[in-house]
């Protein structure tokens, strides 16, 4: 998955090309490409790696998840099959003279393309994967954590030892399906006919069916198993990310490998912390004579405090930068920054002293402040007319 080129770069398109850029750019790279025309060493390799960039950006679902989450958006949760299902190869090639089984391109290709894996008759095949909900707080995506999650993997039965037959009995091979646990039918395609298979809907693909079942798993040889599993999430981790954890998916069958587990990371809103990118966003509350005549605040950051020096005359919602305490960057490198957004809090209470030390700053400042009586009403001569209000 790492290597995995991007799909854009693939088609040798912007991201933004529509649908019809896609769809013209394709026809001529597979047509180009396609093995039957195309003998050259990796003609193969690129046709599928086309077809495969197309069947994902051609869909709008699939695109957007991409978009958004790059590989790790398409890998797992789509398999090869599901990627080329929406892709009409008939609308795709009219006109280029291969539509039918009679056109220039055998079933072979798409064969491998469409996942033999998933039809080789009692072949080994990987476990699902799973996907699970974390979430951390604030101050872990700051950090990086190390979390303990108690999962429910299927496991085999130990009562039956997986066959799924009472101990003393024996399980019995599948009319059905004559114990391969899959029914294959022929499906016709422009390219000719290949061949789809599916499980056996009587032995729902075990192959052996049995006639007195296990009382511990009930005849299903499988029993679901708390298990726990440590994921390190790494230090910066963004809301939203998916996190891959090989091979703590379900088991394979058959010696096939486990899936594997995506872990969805979700980091809860903090009450004083905002993050944008790689930057923090914090708000602090300074009084008018602090904006006014400038100070020395302590502000706090996602792992302590730092002092920030506010100039005279700061007006509220100025925002200062103090580099590096913001996120660290997942990567490893550089951190982000801390921007402290101010707030000027007016005095909602003051008493008389305070009051007339600031009636007498006004005055100096050219200003005519009202008097207030006792009662409270504000005096003052508006207009040439005396007005108490
Ligand atoms: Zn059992
Ligand atoms: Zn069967």
């Amino acid at each position: 998955m790492a290597d995995k080129r991007d799909y854009y770069e693939i088609l040798g398109v912007d991201k933004n090309a529509s649908a019809d850029e896609l769809k013209k750019v394709y026809r001529k790279l597979a047509l180009q490409y396609h093995p039957d025309r195309n003998k050259e060493e990796g003609a193969e390799e690129k046709f599928k790696e086309i077809s495969e960039a197309y069947g994902v950006l051609s869909d709008s679902e699939k695109r957007a998840k991409y978009d958004q989450y790059g590989h790790a958006g398409v890998d797992g949760r789509w398999s090869q099959e599901d990627i080329f299902r929406g892709v009409d190869f008939d609308d795709l090639f009219r006109g280029f003279g291969f539509n039918g089984g009679g056109g220039g391109f055998s079933s072979s290709i798409f064969e491998t393309i469409f996942g033999g894996r998933s039809r080789r008759r009692g072949g080994p095949q990987r476990g699902s994967d799973l996907r699970i909900d974390l979430a951390i707080t604030f101050e872990e995506a700051y950090k990086g954590v190390e979390k303990s999650i108690k999962l429910p993997r299927t496991e085999n039965c130990s009562t039956c030892g997986g066959s799924g037959a009472k101990p003393g009995t024996e399980p019995r091979t599948c009319k059905t399906c004559g114990g391969s646990g899959q029914t294959t039918r022929a499906q016709q395609t422009p390219f000719g006919q290949f061949m789809t298979t599916s499980t056996c809907p009587t032995c729902r693909g075990r192959g052996k069916v049995v006639d007195e079942p296990c009382i511990e798993c009930h005849g299903s040889g499988k029993v679901q198993q708390k298990r726990t599993i440590k994921v390190k999430v790494p230090p910066g981790i963004e809301s939203g990310s998916r996190m891959r954890v090989s091979g703590e998916g379900e088991h394979g069958s058959a010696g096939g490998p486990p899936g594997d587990l995506f872990v969805d990371i979700y980091v809860k809103p903090h009450k004083l912390f905002k993050r944008m990118g790689n930057d923090v966003v914090v708000g602090a509350d300074i009084s008018f004579t602090q904006a006014a005549l400038g100070d020395v605040i302590t502000v706090p950051t996602v792992d302590g405090k730092v002092k920030l020096k506010v100039p005279a005359g700061t007006q509220t919602g100025a925002t200062f930068r103090v580099k590096d305490k913001g996120m660290p960057n997942i990567h490893g490198y550089g951190q982000g920054d801390l921007h402290v957004q101010v707030n000027v809090k007016v005095p909602k209470k003051l008493d008389a002293k305070q009051k007339e030390l600031l009636r007498e700053f006004a005055r100096a400042s050219g200003e005519k402040p009202a008097k207030e009586n006792e009662k409270g009403l504000f005096e003052k001569v508006v207009d040439g007319v005396k007005e108490k209000i």
